[in-house]
């Protein structure tokens, strides 16, 4: 078993440690040589300065005489956008108001996300090729138009569908990849 991409929350995260023997390192595809190395931190939200932990790093031990690559590999928080700081509650909570017919100064505003209105400007932009990456999971090719935020929020819950997404599918949604 390799290890998960995301977990869904801060316990699960830490239940990790007990399982990495079982994995195999997603590089090099040894089993038993992944070791827990650390919290993946970095700027918390809406807490400028702050440092908020992310998700966990896991290093596959090449020291001594353990037989693996060197390399790290990381699981991270399915609330986490990589290379962002915002989470997915508060960017869902944005985009669903901007689906919903308004502006993205009008959403922005409902959303209060606690970020720079340049920063929703941002967000708006990336939504396209993140809603491209969304329709393949959740019309298996068939395309009803205009219900993109309805099946969402019906498949990965109605709070925060995107954090629904990337742990049910273990994948990035590239929304946000900068
Ligand atoms: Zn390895």
């Amino acid at each position: 078993m390799i290890p998960p991409r995301y977990v869904s929350d801060l316990a699960a995260l830490s239940r990790l440690g007990d399982l990495v023997r079982s994995w195999r390192c997603p590089h090099c595809a040894r089993s038993g040589t992944l070791n827990a190395h650390g919290a993946l931190r970095g700027g918390a939200e809406n807490l400028p300065g702050k440092d908020a932990v992310r998700g966990r790093r896991f290093f596959c031990s090449n020291r001594g005489r353990r037989p693996g690559c060197g390399r790290t590999c990381s699981v991270l928080l399915a609330q986490v956008f990589r290379g962002a700081s915002v989470r997915t509650g508060s960017y869902w909570r944005f985009c669903s108001a901007r689906l919903s017919g308004l502006g993205v100064l009008a959403a922005w505003e409902q959303a209060r996300t606690g970020f720079s209105l340049e920063s929703a400007y941002r967000w708006w932009r990336g939504w396209p090729r993140g809603a491209a990456a969304l329709r393949p999971h959740l019309w298996r090719g068939r395309e009803p138009p205009g219900r993109l935020a309805e099946a969402l929020t019906e498949r990965y819950g109605q709070v925060d569908p995107l954090a629904g997404f990337q742990g049910r599918e273990q994948k990035a949604w590239p929304g946000l990849a900068s």
